[in-house]
């Protein structure tokens, strides 16, 4: 397993429904991985083969996994399947996966069990919806998500945590800085065991705002999207 303490920062570029051979070529060729940070690629599965490189800094991560181990289930992708294919990280429970394919808080825990077992690193998305945030629950939203999303076999060593605002994902906002920093203490000061956990912002970051983001005490790293299909907006970002 990767150790994820080697990186000062953790990079995740969330590529969604996109991309294909010609845009990965491309971005592939243009792409500047810095080596004090672990850059984790998360395309479609059907492209990781592909991205797969030489660079000892630059890692492939799938978008989702199978609830289930194996069997009649068609369609669906194990994660020991995705460990066959040496793919290291893993997202899950990212907020489109909860909203459109009615993901819970339990599936989110089975599969990052599932995916710890075959030693690969599931990247937990926790945040609250707008509304959530206005009628001041995202203190207890984001603790029955920790709660119920985080298996017990998950450790700072073999899991992540991302924390992804829902109203920041896609639209522009961001929380402010300070909100941010005290909410990645927050996440982190929930238990003793998540004091050592690397918490990842994810939610509109792009190259105007990720130094500051990064920056923070409390931030680990960030996890994007939209930016993230712009290979020269990616490469500033981890650089
Ligand atoms: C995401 O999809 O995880 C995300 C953070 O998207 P964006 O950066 O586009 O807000």
């Amino acid at each position: 397993m990767i150790n994820l303490d080697n990186y000062s920062s953790i990079f995740i570029a969330n590529w969604k429904l996109n991309g294909n051979y010609s845009f990965l070529k491309e971005y592939y060729e243009k792409l500047k991985v810095n080596s004090n940070n672990c850059t984790i690629i998360c395309s479609s599965s059907i492209y990781l083969q592909s991205l797969k490189g030489n660079n000892k800094n630059l890692f492939c991560g799938a978008q989702d996994v199978s609830l289930f181990k194996e069997g009649a289930y068609t369609g669906e992708l194990s994660a020991s399947m995705l460990r066959d294919n040496n793919i290291d990280f893993c997202l899950v429970g990212h907020s489109e996966r909860r909203q459109y394919f009615a993901e819970t808080n339990n599936n989110v825990k089975t599969k990052s069990l599932n995916l710890i077992e075959e030693n690969i690193i599931p990247v937990i998305c926790i945040g609250e919806t707008l509304e959530q945030k206005e009628n001041n629950l995202t203190e207890e939203i984001l603790f029955t998500q920790i709660k119920e999303s985080i298996p017990n076999s998950a450790t700072h060593q073999n899991a992540l945590i991302a924390y992804e605002p829902v109203w920041a994902i896609g639209t522009g906002l961001t929380p402010t800085l300070d909100e941010i920093n005290q909410v990645h203490e927050l996440i982190k000061n929930f238990d003793q065991k998540f004091i050592n956990y690397k918490v990842l912002y994810g939610g509109s970051v792009k190259s105007s705002n990720s130094k500051e983001i990064t920056e923070l005490t409390h931030v680990d790293g960030c996890l994007i999207g939209g930016a993230s299909l712009k290979v020269d907006e990616f490469n500033t970002i981890i650089s």
